[in-house]
């Protein structure tokens, strides 16, 4: 039985991560100040003995050295995450993404434990390149726009990891999220899933921003949780740094359709500026794709599963808690 300890793991993916690692047998400490974690996402697993619940910030750093220190693996994913929150708050953004990951790696490297790093595939900014590698050239823009706060927070993040490892030898694995979804994901910071599925249950319209041909690729969280836990496992994935996602592109504009196929055909589609969802100086990121060939080199898997089934996952899962 390993000790892990997850932060943010009453969010999003940490709660799926959590549930994984608690399946299995491990020990799992979670600390999450709850902001845009929720309790209810580990509601299934509260009782069990192995789980312990820590409400606090990765921000206090007497709290955090106590976690490490009873810890042997660490799995940090607490941050300021979603397009839409950190365009509105680039402050929060920076000091919760850059000064709490430093003070974690350096008590985990003094205690010598292993070390997964969550970052984003934001790192790549707006790079115009059809596939990226994890050798790739950063293409962040301009200071003056916010969005680029979170990426290049995240990309900071990368470089402490990387020197840690180098220079104290700190296990530490590197993972870029792609647009990972799945049940829990909720709408509020701006993933897109989550809202147009929201939207087309309510009745509608879908409100895709700009022309909707902009390009992603998504993951469903349960394969995500798995590429994590097999590349903390795999001694070949020290010091390294990896795409984590689906490599299956599609337009925005499809992905509206697709949901509105599966929900209600109905609901019609609406085009917005992006001026008017997220004020004048937002930039978007036109395609993004990952290649996983280290991935998939590395683990001899990768992410598969087709994103009807994704949707209908999803869907089934809105339908339900709206029934509740
Ligand atoms: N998007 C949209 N309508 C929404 C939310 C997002 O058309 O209500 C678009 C957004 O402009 C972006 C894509 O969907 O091009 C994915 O957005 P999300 O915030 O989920 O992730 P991102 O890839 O931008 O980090």
């Amino acid at each position: 039985m390993t000790h892990c300890l997850v932060t943010g793991g009453a969010g999003f993916i940490g709660s799926h991560l959590t549930e994984r690692l608690l399946a299995a047998g491990h020990a799992v400490t979670v600390l999450d100040d709850l902001s845009t974690g929720r309790a209810l996402n580990l509601a299934g697993v509260q009782d069990n003995p192995r789980l312990h619940i820590r409400t606090g910030s990765i921000t206090d750093p007497v709290l955090i050295a106590e976690l490490v220190h009873q810890a042997d693996a660490i799995y940090h994913l607490a941050a300021a995450v979603g397009v839409k929150l950190v365009a509105d708050d680039p402050v929060r953004t920076i000091e919760t993404n850059i000064y709490p990951t430093e003070a974690l790696l350096r008590l985990a490297a003094q205690g010598g434990k292993r070390f997964f790093l969550a970052s984003t595939s934001e790192v790549y900014g707006k790079n115009p390149l059809e596939r990226w590698t994890e050798e790739d050239d950063l293409h962040l823009g301009a200071t003056s726009r916010p969005r680029w706060a979170y990426g290049c927070s995240k990309a900071i993040d990368e470089f402490l990891a990387l020197a840690y490892h180098r220079k104290y030898q700190l296990e530490v694995v590197v993972g870029r999220f792609f647009n990972v979804v799945g049940p829990r994901q909720v709408g509020h910071y701006g993933m897109v899933i989550p809202r147009f599925v929201d939207q087309a249950l309510a009745g509608g319209p879908v409100v895709v921003y700009d022309d909707g041909e902009q390009v992603r690729c998504f993951a469903h969280v349960r394969e995500v949780v798995e590429m994590i836990m097999r590349l903390m496992a795999a001694p070949a994935a020290v010091g390294r740094v990896f795409n984590i996602g689906s490599d299956q592109p599609v337009s925005i504009r499809q992905l509206a359709e697709e949901i509105i196929a599966r929900t209600d055909p109905r609901v019609v589609l609406k085009f917005l500026p992006y001026g008017e969802a997220y004020g004048a100086d937002f930039e978007d990121v036109r395609r993004r794709v990952p290649d996983l060939a280290r991935l998939e080199q590395t683990l001899g898997v990768k992410p598969r599963m087709p994103l009807g089934e994704i949707l209908d996952d999803i869907i089934r899962y809105k339908r339900q808690t709206a029934a509740n």
